[in-house]
């Protein structure tokens, strides 16, 4: 199924846009590559506990042997480290959903571009049901004031615990940052925020509805529903998550309605009038 640009524009956003960021840091990596086999006997790291929590409740497991750069291989234990104890308990924080009965270990694996064993062209990044592969260009490479993290595979495998979704990244743009600023990355929240708003109150929103295929358009009403909601007030993100009834329907109008329920209610009715004018049939 074709994208139209605006929901290519979507996928890219938060992903693509964070994930440039570190091309800087990959193109200095890209110079050690001719340093020879790296050594494995750190692989694979495993995390069970963080800083004033003896054992957490999922263990992280990183396998970075496919990642050769000795200075990217010195922030894998960073980057697992902030998964365990930053990024995980934010997620949990914001979706309410606690993880460890569908998944009592997460393994991540890292890999350079040339060692990605999945066809290219891709997000370079992909979650399974407990796991996630990340290039490390979008890993270890990115650079924050807290280290290297990952909010987005992370979020997909929150995400396998809430039901179908009409849309693959639902909630993407708003949790993302959430989690950015739950973790302390203000430099990242604030940037994100920004393109957020700009994306979410972009004056020619009308006209790519207009052009958009008709069944694409109550999907993408729902992100830009979800998007102004949470500029007008953070905290809603944690309200969509409690809202939103858990249910899994192969049909794309009932996940559609399911969404819509939700956003109607978080917002005290004032969806509505958005989500039926774009697209959206009555719930
Ligand atoms: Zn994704």
């Amino acid at each position: 199924m074709a994208d139209s640009p605006r929901m290519r524009q979507h996928l890219a956003s938060q992903p693509g846009r964070a994930r440039r960021a570190a091309v800087w840091l990959g193109a200095l990596a890209a110079g050690a590559l001719a340093a020879g086999p790296p050594p494995h006997a750190d692989e694979p790291i495993v995390v069970t506990s963080c800083p004033g929590q003896e054992r957490i409740a999922v263990t992280f497991r990183l396998d970075c042997s496919h990642v050769r750069d000795p200075a990217a291989r010195a922030r894998c234990k960073p980057f697992i480290e902030n998964q365990a104890c930053k990024v995980f308990p934010a997620y949990r924080r914001i979706t309410g959903i606690d993880l460890e009965k569908a998944c009592p270990e997460i393994t991540y694996t890292l890999y350079d571009k040339d060692q990605w064993p999945h066809p290219p062209g891709g997000e370079g990044g992909q979650a399974g049901r407990c796991s996630a592969e990340l290039l490390s260009q979008f890993s270890v490479l990115i650079d924050s004031s807290i280290g290297p993290y990952d909010v987005h595979e992370l979020l997909h495998v929150y995400q396998s615990q809430i039901g179908s979704v009409p849309y693959t990244h639902i909630l993407f743009g708003a949790s993302q940052l959430e989690a950015r600023r739950e973790i302390g990355d203000h430099d990242g929240y604030e940037a994100g925020f920004a393109r957020l708003k700009k994306e979410a109150l972009d004056p020619n929103l009308e006209q790519e509805f207009a052009r958009m295929a008709p069944e694409r358009r109550c999907p993408m009403a729902e992100v830009n529903e979800e998007e102004r909601l949470y500029i007008s007030n953070p905290k809603v993100v944690y309200a969509f998550y409690r809202e939103l009834e858990i249910g899994w329907q192969k049909d794309q109008a009932q996940r559609e309605a399911r969404f819509n329920r939700m956003f109607d209610k978080v917002s005290q009715g004032r969806a509505k009038k958005f989500l039926l004018d774009h697209g959206c049939a009555p719930w």
